[in-house]
């Protein structure tokens, strides 16, 4: 790997990326569609080059958060179906319906303005419909009756799928994911019986699918974080996930200035580090508003030439001051990892949220805009 002339930057491995969903494509099994997540530019991994290569490996369908962040990958020219998983805002519905998006719907009410605007415009609308199955966030509670009355009763929409969402997939010492199942199903089969039987059905994120909370397959799963390379942890008595991903972004940058501070010395903003000994420090070219969480101020780690070294003092706007001591030969312009691996070292997200008291999608996320993307 030739070293790269950007202070700060992302490697994204494409090549880990197709491993990541072709271990998710085998773990949904044959028959089953894959529709994968990249909202938040893909967990900032950069939706654009995430979904042109899950489009060629064949997914079928893409996963957004809003109406901006679908436009942005049809002008990248992504041709398959993506679904705006927090519904279409009235305002919205015009960037919506240019850009060939497919609502989802979380209310009877949402559903009517929707066919509403479908009439307007002239048009046959498909959509996925939410249901809200325990989690109480996104989605309908309506009774299935309600819901039936309210299909029957729109003319310029489609029901082409139906979702829910799990809260606690990876927890197994909670009941509430065999009772999302137990409701969802009724909905399914009530609506079935009522004549409504649309073509995607989903309620799969990584965590289910990891840990085979069969039968929740359906007809499409809807994985973010394993095509990233991570699987939540899970509580209690869990069997072993069959996922089989690993990170696909490596996080570096680099040093700009190296000094030796004398035993006594305070590194930082409130002087909160105060050096035991004399000791060499090094300055990163990386700070919060970067992605380098605050929380790692003084306790947070890094990989400096093959080994963990600590940060001291606190985290800054744009810069990072770790111990050096022991890797006396790095200097300005050399390179350090923030996240990734360095021989036997090693940094992912998960250990990275652990020591900030986050959560490894708060800290891929939180990967900054002005760190350069660089795919390999
Ligand atoms: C973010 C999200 C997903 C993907 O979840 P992962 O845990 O990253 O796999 C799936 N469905 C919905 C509704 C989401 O908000």
């Amino acid at each position: 790997m030739p070293v790269l002339p950007y202070r700060s930057y992302a490697l994204i491995s494409r090549e880990q990326l197709r491993q990541n969903y072709r271990s998710v494509r085998a773990a949904a099994g044959p028959g089953v569609a894959v529709m994968a997540v990249v909202k938040a530019d893909a967990y900032g991994h950069g939706a654009e080059e995430v979904a042109r290569v899950l489009v060629a490996e064949g997914v079928e369908w893409l996963a957004v958060s809003s109406v901006a962040e679908g436009a942005t990958l049809r002008r990248a020219g992504i041709p398959v179906p993506i679904l705006v998983m927090t519904g279409v805002l009235p305002q919205e519905w015009p960037a919506a319906a240019e850009a060939k998006l497919t609502p989802s719907v979380h209310s009877l009410d949402d559903l009517r303005a929707l066919d509403r605007l479908a009439r307007e415009s002239g048009q046959i609308v498909d959509y996925h419909l939410k249901i809200d199955s325990g989690m109480n966030r996104m989605g309908t509670r309506a009774a299935a009756a309600e819901i039936i009355a309210a299909l029957r009763s729109t003319t310029h929409v489609r029901l082409s799928g139906l979702m829910t969402h799990f809260a606690s997939a990876a927890d197994y010492t909670s009941t509430q994911t065999d009772e999302q199942t137990d409701y969802f199903s009724r909905v399914i089969e009530q609506l079935r019986e009522a004549g409504f039987t649309p073509p995607h059905i989903h309620m799969s994120s990584t965590n289910a699918l990891a840990y085979r909370r069969n039968p929740s397959w359906l007809t499409m799963v809807r994985p973010g974080h394993a095509l990233y390379g991570y699987v939540s942890p899970a509580r209690g008595n869990a069997p072993k996930p069959v996922l089989n991903v690993k990170p696909v972004l490596t996080w570096k940058a680099k040093i700009l200035t190296v000094k030796e501070i004398p035993e006594g010395a305070r590194v930082g903003y409130g002087g909160v580090f105060r050096a035991a000994g004399p000791m060499r420090i090094a300055v990163l070219a990386a700070g919060y508003a970067d992605g380098v969480s605050h929380r790692l101020s003084n306790k947070g780690k890094v990989i400096a030439a093959g080994k963990l070294v600590p940060i001291l003092g606190t985290v800054c706007m744009d810069l990072t001051t770790i111990d050096i001591s022991q890797t006396p030969t790095l200097a300005p312009g050399d390179e350090v990892t923030l996240l990734g691996r360095e021989g036997d070292a090693s940094l992912d997200a998960q250990q990275i949220a652990r020591m900030a008291g986050t959560i490894s999608y708060a800290i891929l996320c939180g990967i900054g805009a002005r760190v350069e993307r660089v795919y390999v």
